[in-house]
């Protein structure tokens, strides 16, 4: 149980809210006196999202499903990891790219092949260990698409014979101009595991596993074919073979909209890269209308985890909070993985960060955003 949960947290939150829904019934008789359209703040699609296909199905953008028609609806789909894709005005945009043809064999299946992806526009890299970026040289040769990544990541994708005008090497600090959107980059930290506690989380779940031996054998297999080759690469005191502290990027992609999205696929502590990029961002008037941002634990220590990620999210300050790598879909992996529970993360924002909506998010389903007013309908009973 969290320390900081009592009683009289749970009732100040009551009243808060109370007071917060007054507030909200003010605003909204208010907003139908002038004739301004509501913000509904995510409760019930509204019509923009009731009209559009790509709010109605689980067939993501990237592999032949609907991109959103209205200009102001953005679609995020959740693949596990830190995979997400995002879909606004004709652009689709790979966050990291590992699917279930590369996934272990005990893992969930998500639904979707690295082959199945047929349209992506760019190929944004977390950082560049091999559940967040296998798949990327596949889907780039296939759709013509850039990969951003950090340097650890360059000798694969040349290996993988990625054309070099698809590759781009960011080191964060960089802004980058696309069509449709501009892309700042900020040097984020890898999480980093204390080995103790992970030792005793991998004790735990390998004694309650419901794997078969033979699942635990075709899963070592896997394991030594698969990740050897990812990993012998890195080197600590290289920072062009580091992922750790030299390949860990944060993107923050603000469209010509002027929606703005942060995206980072580890749950590292806040590097000072982020913080500066954030402060300036807000310093400029500017607003983080989303934010992913890594939620997990390696020794799962969900105070660890809520720590972490609250302190990111007071620095971004985002409207809507999306978690990341908090629900890979396999128990037994070659480190300990766990599935993070989300709701005493957003119990925790209500306390500290209560302007925040945290969103849970299920395999493919669509999560629309209007751009324009930050409303949101989550998908996640679409079928
Ligand atoms: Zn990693």
């Amino acid at each position: 149980m969290r320390a900081e949960f009592s009683l009289a947290n749970l009732r100040r939150n009551t009243e808060k809210n109370g007071k917060m829904k007054s507030h909200k019934w003010f605003a909204y008789i208010l907003a139908g006196l002038v004739g301004l359209p509501l913000a509904l703040h995510g409760q019930a699609p509204s019509a923009v999202f009731d009209k559009e296909p790509a709010c109605h199905t689980l067939k993501p953008a990237s592999a032949g499903g609907p991109l959103p028609q209205n200009p102001d609806v953005l679609v995020l789909r959740y693949f596990s990891y830190g995979n997400y894709e995002v879909a606004y005005r004709g652009k689709v945009l790979l966050l990291d790219a590992f699917y279930d043809n590369s996934r272990s064999p005990i893992a969930a299946p998500t639904g979707l092949k690295e082959s199945d992806i047929t349209k992506a526009d760019g190929i944004f890299i977390g950082h560049t260990h091999f559940d967040h970026y296998q798949d990327a040289p596949a889907v780039a040769k296939r759709t013509g698409a850039t990969v951003y990544l950090g340097p650890p990541g360059l000798a694969y994708v040349r290996a993988q014979g990625l054309p070099e005008n698809q590759i781009r090497i960011v080191r964060g600090g960089e802004t980058i101009k696309l069509n449709g959107y501009t892309v700042q980059t900020a040097l984020g930290i890898h999480m980093a595991t204390d080995p103790k506690k992970s030792a005793a989380y991998q004790e735990l779940i390998t004694k309650t596993s419901t794997a078969t031996e033979e699942q635990k054998k075709e899963q070592e297999a896997w394991k030594d074919k698969g990740m050897s080759n990812y990993l012998h690469t890195e080197d600590p005191l290289d920072p062009e073979r580091d992922t750790m502290y030299h390949g860990t990027i944060v993107y923050v992609f603000t469209f010509d909209s002027g929606f703005r999205l942060v995206y980072s696929d580890t749950a590292g502590v806040l590097s000072g890269g982020e913080r500066a990029l954030a402060d300036s961002i807000h310093a400029d008037g500017g607003k983080i209308d989303l934010a992913i941002l890594g939620y997990l634990d390696g020794g799962f220590s969900v105070n660890t985890a809520i720590r972490l990620a609250t302190t990111k999210v007071k620095t971004w300050q985002p409207s809507i909070f999306l978690p990341s790598h908090h629900h890979d879909g396999d128990l037994l992996y070659a480190w300990p993985m766990p599935e993070m529970p989300t709701a005493p993360l957003f119990e925790a924002f209500r306390e500290q960060a209560p302007d925040i909506r945290g969103i849970e998010p299920l395999y493919s389903s669509p999560i629309c955003v209007n751009t324009k007013t930050d409303e949101f309908f989550v998908g996640n009973y679409v079928r």
